[in-house]
């Protein structure tokens, strides 16, 4: 993980390629997006992924694959915006870190700069007395790679990090795909057991058995154990990246529980899952949910002036059952890697005086992660103050973002079309809209298809025209008013009078 441009993929191929090099085997043929390295000491696999909203993503989905994170950070640039966010992703996921600082060969170089700065960011070298291990590297000229890799197998061994091979196989899917020969195609990592061919499984909604397994390499093999990247055959069914992968006693076994798997799930997604909320915190700590014995809290400000004072509020506020966490502080928008985080840490999303990027809101509303946004200091401190208490009651407005009005009418083999004119605002697909006709709402809904012209959009602007499909609404009629809001939901504290 790193900031973009600091070398995380230069890195990669370098050690992938100082692999090949040495002719350890018949070359890297295919990519699977995971492969092994061998070293003298050991083996080291890598997840090509490089980003941490990759990372994120899958834990999000509840996969723990990555043992330890390498922290790229160019000894030109030093830390920047994108290093600060791997480290809370990675510290947020409890995954240790080792730092490559890289681009050693550059003229302007200052490693120990970089070791200084992180030092502020709670990783402290090993040889200044702390616990983290820094490795200077250079990808271009190919510098102190085996040591790196050797650090990598050190800090293991620190982690005693085991697995026993000799049990049914279980690991995690890192990659699903549909190849027009082959079928249905994943790449799995085993993280513990031997997983062979012949076996039968069980991969989220999926199952199978195993007809080939194939290396990173593109070689076919019989068996991969722990810590072994390899691409399976003889799926039914596509999982998804981030599913776990289990080797069960037989195909009967597999097909029962994948169909198992498959009603709870059809279920589960009319259910809706959702995270933490403010409002909800007392009930979770009531529940007695392990999880709510800490608020995790994502912060975003436009200063860093804000940030700091904000954070350093929150985080001096506890109850005896609840513990407040700021897992990440950042400056500008709410993006979609932050919304990631904030699934994965079950964490609350507070903004204070910045907005939330258009498709960092369509994901939190698809995963369930609060939003709130502030213009005071003190508000945002009082609402987690009496969320803590359990003194804080929802109250969802209607804030109305875009008007409209129907110009025409269009019929469709599913239903009518309202071409309209956008005359203040915006509309976006997925959004609520009302349909008002002599002052009267005739109905409240969501927009599901936008169209301008012929294209497909997901959001379309005042003085702007194009064509609205309304969930379960046919009756629209010409010169009907239209009306774009979104729910957002204010808070009511008990303490005081409502607004
Ligand atoms: P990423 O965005 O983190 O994956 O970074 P890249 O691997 O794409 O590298 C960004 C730029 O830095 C490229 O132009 C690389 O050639 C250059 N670069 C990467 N590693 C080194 C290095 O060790 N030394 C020097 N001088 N340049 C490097």
């Amino acid at each position: 993980m790193g900031h973009v441009d600091h070398g995380k993929t230069s890195l990669l191929d370098a050690i992938r390629e100082a692999r090949v090099a040495e002719g350890e085997s018949g070359g890297i043929t295919q990519h699977i997006g995971a492969y092994k390295v061998k070293i003298e000491k050991g083996e080291v696999v890598f997840l090509d992924t490089p980003g941490h909203e990759a990372f994120t993503a899958m834990r999000a989905r509840g996969a723990k694959v990555t043992d330890i994170v390498i922290l790229v950070v160019s000894a030109t640039d030093g830390i920047m915006p994108q290093t600060i966010e791997a480290i809370d992703h990675a510290k947020a996921a409890a995954v240790p870190i080792i730092v490559a600082v890289n681009k050693i060969d550059l003229p302007g170089a200052n490693p120990q700069k970089i070791r200084q700065d992180l030092a502020n960011l709670g990783l402290q070298a090993e040889e200044w007395g702390g616990k983290t291990i820094f490795q200077d590297v250079s990808a271009k000229k190919r510098l102190n790679l085996d040591k790196l890799l050797e650090s990598l197998l050190l800090q293991a061994e620190i982690l005693e990090l085991k697995a026993n091979p000799d049990r049914p196989a279980y690991g995690t899917v890192i990659e699903a795909k549909m190849d027009p020969k082959r079928g249905a195609v994943s790449t799995v990592l085993v993280q513990a057991g031997t997983l062979k061919v012949g076996d039968a499984f069980v991969a989220g909604l999926a199952h199978g058995k195993i007809k080939a397994l194939i290396d990173d390499t593109g070689a076919r093999v019989e068996k991969a154990g722990p810590s072994t990247p390899v691409e399976i055959l003889g799926i039914m069914g596509t999982p998804q990246a981030g599913d776990a992968f289990t080797v069960v006693d037989n195909e009967k076994a597999a097909r029962d529980i994948a169909e198992k798997r498959r009603l709870i799930h059809r279920e589960q997604s009319m259910a809706h899952q959702k995270h933490m909320t403010l409002v909800g915190l007392k009930g979770a700590l009531s529940s007695g949910a392990a999880k709510a014995r800490d608020l995790n809290i994502l912060l975003k400000a436009d200063v860093q002036g804000s940030l700091q004072a904000l954070r350093d509020s929150l985080e001096g506020m506890a109850t005896s059952e609840c513990r407040v966490r700021v897992i990440h502080g950042g400056i500008g928008n709410l993006n979609e890697s932050d919304v990631l985080l904030a699934a994965a840490s079950d964490a609350v999303t507070l903004l204070f005086h910045t907005e939330v990027e258009s498709r960092a809101s369509e994901l939190a509303e698809r995963e369930g992660v609060e939003v709130r946004k502030y213009e005071v200091i003190y508000d945002l401190i009082e609402d987690v103050k009496a969320a803590l208490e359990g003194l804080l009651a929802p109250e969802i407005v209607d804030v109305i973002v875009g008007k409209g009005e129907v110009k025409a009418l269009f019929k469709i083999k599913t239903g009518v079309i309202a071409g309209s004119a956008i005359r203040d605002g915006k509309a976006t697909r997925g959004g609520h809209i009302r349909v008002v006709r002599d002052g009267k709402a005739v109905h409240t809904g969501k927009i599901t298809t936008l169209r301008h012209f012929k294209d497909d959009v997901k959001e379309i602007e005042k003085g702007q025209e194009c064509g609205i499909g309304i969930e379960g609404f046919d009756a629209v009629q010409v010169g009907d008013l239209l009306e774009f809001f979104v729910k957002e939901s204010r808070t009511r504290r008990l303490s005081q009078s409502p607004r």
